[in-house]
């Protein structure tokens, strides 16, 4: 049975005092549940706090992002091997928000990918389409270049430890959800694309939704076959909307 996983993306939000209220809510309110992972994806600096909250609890932390290399003059940057000394479990790559407003190119999403893998990180990959790019019928396209890149660099066998993200751009922040079939038909294409390599890999790849995930319609999301939890966004930094939201993925 397939894993499955809802991860909180804080993006650039929070404060020592608002972490601390949102941590001390999910700590006692977010049960553990047999087969589902919880976790949440924090700004860089906050890290340290966050792994003094979570440490010994069943909520994982991790990153939004990391550095191709692993150490050297790349100011501003920050390692895989930083990460995993802050008891990092998790990092996003691929980010639709990295890819548009920092350049990050589907060779530079790969290196990444590779980059959290060295240092035992698990990456979640997010691929997605724009509107245009959906109205233009190009969606499978987009989405199965963004993810082959990171198949050939990294090879299925990456997979066996890592998570993929299924983001519409259209969909995030933006109240504007994909429909449950439209996500549904979006990762079974994808989970295809995975089996041509290897169909056990794939049967156990837990494919995350994410795009304005709600406790309204996270239910409704994540009863389709393919569909094994969410990447979620404003909603995450609600401790009753995330508790929803994991409980829905139960
Ligand atoms: C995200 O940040 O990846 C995201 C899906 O955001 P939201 O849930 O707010 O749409």
């Amino acid at each position: 049975m397939r894993r499955r996983l809802v991860a909180g993306n804080w993006k650039m939000h929070g404060s020592l005092a608002a972490n601390e209220a949102l941590l001390a809510a999910l700590k006692s309110r977010l049960r553990q549940v047999d087969g589902v992972d919880c976790a949440v994806c924090v700004p860089f600096p906050y890290l340290n706090q966050v792994a003094g909250l979570l440490s010994g609890t069943h909520i994982a932390w991790g990153a939004q992002t990391l550095s191709e290399h692993d150490a050297g003059a790349h100011t501003g940057e920050v390692s895989g091997a930083m990460l995993r000394e802050f008891g990092c479990r998790y990092v996003i790559v691929g980010h639709s928000e990295r890819r548009s407003l920092h350049g990050e190119t589907d060779q530079q999403v790969a290196a990444k990918f590779m980059a959290a893998q060295r240092w035992g990180l698990v990456p979640i990959l997010c691929v997605g389409e724009t509107l245009e790019q959906r109205e233009r019928g190009d969606t499978q396209e987009v989405v199965g270049r963004q993810f082959e890149a990171v198949l050939n660099a990294a090879g299925i066998a990456g997979f066996a430890s890592a998570a993929l993200a299924y983001e519409p751009v259209w969909a995030i922040g933006t109240g504007r959800t994909a429909t449950p079939a439209q996500a549904q038909e979006m990762h079974e294409f994808l989970r295809a694309l995975a089996a041509k390599r290897d169909r056990g890999i794939a049967q156990e790849l837990a494919i995350l939704y994410g795009g304005s995930v709600k406790p309204g319609n996270a239910k409704e999301l994540f009863t389709r076959a393919d569909v094994d939890g969410g990447l979620i966004g404003g909603a995450s930094l609600v401790a009753d909307d995330f508790v929803a939201i994991c409980e829905a993925a139960s």
